[in-house]
This record gives C-alpha cells, sequence and structure tokens, in this order.
C-alpha cells in the first residue's frame, strides 16, 4: 500500500476508545477528558474519559465471574491453546486495521508496525499456546503416600502496560495469562488506547469465552491504581517504568499482596572492545539501528555506546554517518524508517536531556533537534553526545527516545564496571573477537539478557528461554515456559491409601 492508501485509510478509520466488559463495548467514564494528538501531524486523533475506579470493579466481577465458573480456566489446555492459535490468526488477517493503530498511536513507521508489530503479537499467543501443554507438575509415590504436585490457573489477572510497542507488550500478558487459563484485565497506556479493545473483540471471535478478556482504558493513577490495588486482582503484570512499577509494588502491597511481574525500564550498554575483527560498517549499522528503533522507545535500546580507545577513531565516524542519514518522516510513508515521537510532551522531555546534556559539557556530535514542524508532528533527528560524564543525566536516566551517549574505555575491568554502573539491568551488547572474553562478559555484565557478537554474519533464529530483569528494570519472568509457570499457582496434594 502507498501513501495515499495508508493516508486515506487513516482518515476513514473510526478512532474509538472503548472498554470491553464481559465481551460488550462500553463508553469509557470518568470526568476529566483524555486528548490524543496524532504523533505525525499533531491533529486531534480520540478523545476519551480518564476511566473511573467502577469500571475496574466491573471488569474484575466480570472476569472473577468467567474465571469462577470454570467456562475457561476447566476446559483442557488443548482447547485453550487452539483458541490462542485462532486469536493469533485473526490478528494476521486484522494486519492492515491494527498496523494502522500502532503507527498512529505511537508514531513508528507503518512498515515496522506491518513487519515487526504484528507478527510479534501473533507470535506472542503462539508461543505460549505451543508451551501451555508442557506444563505440568510432579508426581511420586512413597512408602503408602501417592503425592502431586499441581500447577492451577491463579485467577484474575491484570495487566497494564506501556505506550512504545502497544499490541506487542499486551499480547505478551494475554499469552501467558490466558493459555494458563486465567482471566485477565487489560489496561493500556492511555497515550496508546486504539488497540486493545479491538484484541478483546477479536479473542471473542476466535472462541475466548465472554468475561475471560477485558479491557478497561484511563489514567495510570485511576484505573492503573484501582487495578493494582484490587483484591480480588491476585496477580498483576507491568509493563512500564520503573518509578510506576514502585507504586505498583506498593498498591500491592496496601492490598492482597498480589503477586507481581514486572517488566520495567533500561539503560542498555554496547561496549565495542578493539579485538573485534569483523565488519565495523556493519558493526556501526548495528549499533545505530539498535540505538534508534522505534525512535529509540525501546526497552532494550543500547543507549549507552562504550568504545574502546582504539577502536573508538575507526567506529565513530561509521556511526555518525549511519546516524545522519536517518531522515525523519512521516510514520505512514512505506518508505519511512524513522518516524515521529509519540507525543509533543515526550518530545519535550527528549528535547529537555539534549539540553542537559549540553549543559553536562557533553559534546553533542548530531541531531537533538525539533524537524518538519510545519506538518504540526513531533519530529526529532537523533542526537549522538560523546565525552559523556558517568555523573551526567543523560548517562543515567531512561530517556526513551533517540539519544544516544559515547564512552571511552582502556580495559575490560573498566568497560563492565561502566556497564554496570546503572540502576537498571535489562539487556547489555557486546562485540568482541576473543571468546574468553565473551565468556567473562556472560559472567559478569550484570543484566537479564547480554547479546554478544563476534560477527553481525550470523544466521537469524536462536532459542529463546526468556531472561528475568536485573536491578530496578523489575522482576519475575514472563516469557518462555518459566513465564508460563509464573502464570499459575503450584499446590500438593498427598494422598494416602
Ligand atoms: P509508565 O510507567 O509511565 O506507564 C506504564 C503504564 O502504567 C501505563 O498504562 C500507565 O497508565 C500505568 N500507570 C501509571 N501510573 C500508574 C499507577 N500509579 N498505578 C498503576 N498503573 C499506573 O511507562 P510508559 O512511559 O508508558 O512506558 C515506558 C517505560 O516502559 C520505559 O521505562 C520502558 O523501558 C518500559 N518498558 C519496559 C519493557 C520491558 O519489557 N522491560 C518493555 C517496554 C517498555
Amino acid at each position: 500500500m502507498n501513501k495515499t492508501n495508508w493516508s486515506s485509510l487513516a482518515r476513514n478509520s473510526d478512532h474509538g476508545v472503548y472498554n470491553v466488559i464481559n465481551s460488550r463495548r462500553q463508553e469509557v467514564g470518568g470526568e476529566a477528558v483524555i486528548d490524543k494528538h496524532g504523533s505525525r501531524d499533531g491533529s486531534l486523533l480520540y478523545q476519551f474519559g480518564e476511566g473511573t475506579r467502577e469500571d475496574v470493579d466491573e471488569a474484575v466481577a466480570a472476569a472473577k465471574t468467567a474465571f469462577d465458573d470454570g467456562r475457561w480456566s476447566r476446559l483442557s489446555v488443548h482447547h485453550r491453546a487452539a483458541a490462542l492459535q485462532k486469536f493469533a490468526e485473526l490478528i494476521e488477517a486484522n494486519a492492515d486495521e491494527l498496523a494502522l493503530n500502532e503507527t498512529l498511536d505511537v508514531g513508528k513507521p507503518i512498515t515496522t508496525s506491518l513487519g515487526v508489530d504484528v507478527p510479534l503479537t501473533a507470535s506472542a499467543l503462539r508461543s505460549a499456546a505451543d508451551g501451555a501443554s508442557k506444563i505440568a507438575g510432579q508426581a511420586a509415590q512413597d512408602g503408602g503416600v501417592f503425592s502431586c504436585t499441581l500447577r492451577r490457573p491463579i485467577g484474575v489477572c491484570g495487566a497494564i502496560v506501556g505506550w512504545n510497542s502497544p499490541i506487542i507488550l499486551a499480547a505478551q500478558k494475554i499469552g501467558p495469562v490466558l493459555a494458563m487459563g486465567n482471566a485477565l484485565v487489560l489496561k493500556p497506556s492511555e497515550f496508546t488506547s486504539l488497540s486493545a479493545w479491538r484484541l478483546a473483540e477479536l479473542a471473542l471471535e476466535a472462541g475466548i469465552p465472554e468475561g475471560v478478556f477485558n479491557v478497561v482504558n484511563g489514567s495510570g493513577s485511576i484505573v492503573g491504581d484501582a487495578l493494582a490495588r484490587h483484591p480480588d486482582v491476585r496477580l498483576l503484570s507491568f509493563t512500564g517504568s520503573s518509578a510506576t512499577g514502585k507504586r505498583v509494588q506498593v498498591a500491592a502491597g496496601e492490598s492482597n499482596m498480589k503477586r507481581l511481574i514486572l517488566e520495567c525500564g533500561g539503560k542498555s550498554p554496547y561496549v565495542v572492545f578493539d579485538d573485534y575483527g569483523a565488519d565495523l560498517d556493519a558493526l556501526a549499522k548495528n549499533i545505530v539501528s539498535n540505538s534508534f528503533k522505534n525512535q529509540g522507545a525501546l526497552c532494550v535500546s543500547p543507549s549507552r555506546v562504550l568504545l574502546q580507545r582504539d577502536v573508538k577513531g575507526k567506529l565513530l565516524p561509521k556511526l555518525l554517518e549511519h546516524t545522519k542519514a536517518i531522515e525523519p518522516n512521516d510514520p505512514l510513508d512505506p518508505e519511512t524508517t524513522f518516524g515521529a515521537i509519540m507525543n509533543e510532551a515526550h518530545m519535550r522531555k527528549v528535547l529537555d536531556y539534549v539540553q542537559s546534556g549540553l549543559e553536562d559539557s557533553s559534546k553533542l556530535l548530531t541531531g537533538g533537534e525539533q524537524i518538519r514542524q510545519e506538518t504540526g508532528g513531533y519530529y526529532l533527528t537523533p542526537a549522538v553526545f560523546d565525552n559523556v560524564k558517568p555523573t551526567a543525566r543523560i548517562a543515567r536516566e531512561e530517556i526513551f527516545g533517540p539519544l544516544m551517549s559515547i564512552f571511552t574505555f582502556e580495559t575490560e575491568e573498566e568497560a563492565i564496571s561502566l556497564a554496570n554502573d546503572t540502576e537498571y539491568g535489562l539487556a547489555a551488547y557486546a562485540a568482541t573477537g576473543d571468546a574468553r572474553r565473551m565468556q567473562r562478559l556472560a559472567r559478569d555484565l550484570d543484566v537479564g539478557s547480554a547479546i554478544l557478537l563476534s560477527t553481525l554474519d550470523v544466521a537469524p533464529g536462536g532459542i529463546s528461554f526468556g531472561a528475568e530483569p536485573h536491578k530496578q528494570s523489575g522482576m519475575g519472568i514472563e516469557h518462555g515456559l518459566e513465564g508460563l509457570m509464573a502464570h499459575t499457582v503450584k499446590s500438593q496434594v498427598a494422598m494416602y491409601f
């Protein structure tokens, strides 16, 4: 589809936002109104209420009824898996609509929404469906006692997600929650609310029974907080900033000690050693594309680039060349590879970080400017700072936008210490030609996911087991078989005969 077609599809689409409670669309309540302005042109895209605590009560009650009467929780795992597979097919069948929503909401290029977000959404559901039948308890006979453990669904699960990839983040929660037989109340970000309710409708069409998957929209302080405090929510799975993750912990502690899975922020390093012998141009491209993917709004974005002194002279010009080649453009144009910033407030936040970098006497090498103002949209050129002090705000705080900080190091010890000098522990990337160093990095980098490269010239693939975020990047696990297991409760039965 060309740009004109996407634009006319955008003009002719219904940009409504609804709650879905007991599988029925409802208007979102609340006194104040949330205005969503489109990132590509700043025009008013949609409006809806800030939500109410009563909406959350109603959604949790619907989920609880659906869970308690066993319409989903007591189905065989094969039935549940089949419905999730069908759900994944429906996501793909509605790819254009969902991709358009993601692009209008987030500002990400339409080709990314279609080529990455929709497929990853479907695959998150499929992988939960595939894994569900592998989750089982243990059994043993000892003397006259037969003991076994059961993995049972937990009950009503709440899911709260952030704005950067709404349907992927939602599916990463929907998959394990539903595959293991639980009922769900999902709250999307108030900044990107176009798709969550559509997912609930597609789930119903796929055969997931009424009331099993509910959606409540609204602000974090009202709707998010009500979900985090609700006494009938037994597990809350959260993806968002570490600051909000801590609030959710307090809410869980002050209410019913619900279980928590927290996927929070990051400030990931990309460490390049002198001994990386492979193609430096390809490496530079890889660093730039990872750092500025999704306009830099990626939890695992390598926003700190650590270069060993000798390689820096060769690599930095290439990093700049690839960064300068990025042209922020209308996200609905299929030629665009770097779109708009999600909203004006977030663009201002990134620009404030550019200013703070300058005030911290870091050296701005390129970017950090607002462009395309005439469109009314929120476009920034990606920024690269050199000579960044480890104490600078741009070195320490998660920016979640297109700003890369460069550091220089001499030794491996210094590199590891710099890489770990952060409150976050989500991911780290490193490029080295030394296999023994790679093993030391795997041991010493204090992160959930380490991506260690000796060359970029590798076959795609790799098995993902799922990792736990370290430090203030969160806790618990939502991916892989352990992630499925985390959406069950284990109980033990002893039978005396
Ligand atoms: P955020 O913390 O501002 O909001 C996340 C969600 O929490 C939203 O739905 C919001 O409405 C809700 N919320 C806000 N206040 C709340 C409260 N008091 N109680 C309950 N819910 C509340 O985060 P964001 O800006 O939407 O998302 C960006 C953050 O998400 C970044 O830190 C990013 O690293 C993180 N993230 C992490 C992962 C991961 O897998 N670790 C993935 C994507 C994004």
